[in-house]
């Protein structure tokens, strides 16, 4: 049997950061407000203590975390001068290829897991997992605390975004007493709650709500309708002059259906099918989508069909049903 690699303490990775001067922050691809939020809550916090600070994301910062401080600095290149000891900083990913192929090479004994997810691959030299987390930026603030760094308000903003992202605006399961009290705590730090509610929940683009429409009008009602799925091609976002950031929101409107156990939207665009599920609290998700080489939480995982819509909306169904549906 292959030994588990031991989680990190907080006091070992408080420790690792003070040792370092510069770092990486990694988010993933098609970044959320959760890996973004983490890196850049963290990165602000060690600037403000004089290290130095780069942010790595393949993709652009998606229109709806804009508002987000230092997002000019994101980027898919390293700089040249970029130390042979930085430490890369992965976030919110359960492995270390969800940040890209735009990623270099970096040496194990450079990287720091931080994550939240159940069944995180634990690739970094240090692995710093608190899946007892809501999000990212609440380890992230663990750090912060433990440290004793000053919580301004532009890194209470970021940490606020990643629990307000990860908890659906405080309505996921996920979100309990000690999540509500470490929001309450970034608000009185000065989190502008309002800016995020509005970038995040609201300020929807009209070709957003117009594909919801259209998907939602193809959605089908399954197994005694305990599943719901739908899906969205080219077709559909070109009708509805939309992009694959329009699609965030639709699966929660199926996971929300009256009797609903499992929600799937089949999003078959860019060349590729990707697959998000919800659960209701029976059926966990995140070991469905690792039977198809995805991940991420109990209640909320995606992946990527090997295969076209078809295969994988037959392959997805069975996958659920294999996981008692
Ligand atoms: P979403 O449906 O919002 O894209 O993803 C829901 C959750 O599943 C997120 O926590 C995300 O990190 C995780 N997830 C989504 N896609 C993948 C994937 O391809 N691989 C893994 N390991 N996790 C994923
Ligand atoms: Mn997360």
């Amino acid at each position: 049997m292959i030994e588990e690699v031991r989680l990190a303490t907080t006091e070992e990775v408080v420790a690792e950061i003070r040792r370092r001067s510069s770092f990486v922050m990694v988010s993933h691809v098609k970044p959320d407000g959760d890996t973004l939020g983490a890196g850049l809550g963290l990165g602000i916090a060690l600037k403000a203590i004089g290290k130095r600070v780069h942010y790595f994301q393949q993709d652009p910062v998606p229109r709806n975390l804009r508002f987000l401080p230092d997002t000019d600095f994101v980027s898919r290149e390293l700089p040249a001068d970029l130390p042979g000891d930085a430490l890369f900083v992965f976030g919110d990913m359960s492995s270390a290829s969800r940040a890209g192929e735009y990623l270099p090479p970096v040496e194990r004994k450079n990287t720091l897991n931080i994550d939240h997810h159940l069944g995180n691959e634990r690739f970094g030299e240090l692995n710093y997992i608190l899946d007892s987390e809501a999000s990212t930026g609440s380890c992230v603030l663990v750090l912060l605390q433990a440290m004793g760094l000053a919580i301004t308000a532009p890194v209470a903003t970021c940490l606020l975004t990643c629990i307000m992202t990860d908890t659906g605006g405080f309505i996921h399961s996920n979100t309990t007493p000690s999540v509500l009290r470490s929001s309450a705590m970034l608000m009185e730090a000065g989190a502008d709650k309002v800016e995020i509610t509005e970038n995040i929940f609201a300020n929807k683009r009209f070709a957003a709500q117009r594909l919801l429409g259209l998907a939602l009008s193809a959605a089908v009602l399954e197994e005694d309708g305990r599943y719901c799925w739908t899906y969205v091609d080219d077709g559909m976002l070109r009708s509805a002059g939309a992009d694959g950031e329009d699609t965030e929101e639709i699966v929660n409107h199926l996971r929300a259906v009256e009797g609903v156990e499992a929600a799937a939207l089949f999003k078959d665009f860019d060349g590729a099918v990707r697959v998000s599920l919800r659960s209701s609290g029976r059926i966990n998700v995140q070991a469905v989508a690792a039977t198809i080489g995805g991940g991420g939480h109990f209640m909320a995982s995606g992946l990527t069909y090997p295969g076209d819509l078809q295969a994988a909306v037959a392959g997805v169904r069975e996958a659920l049903r294999n996981a008692g549906l």
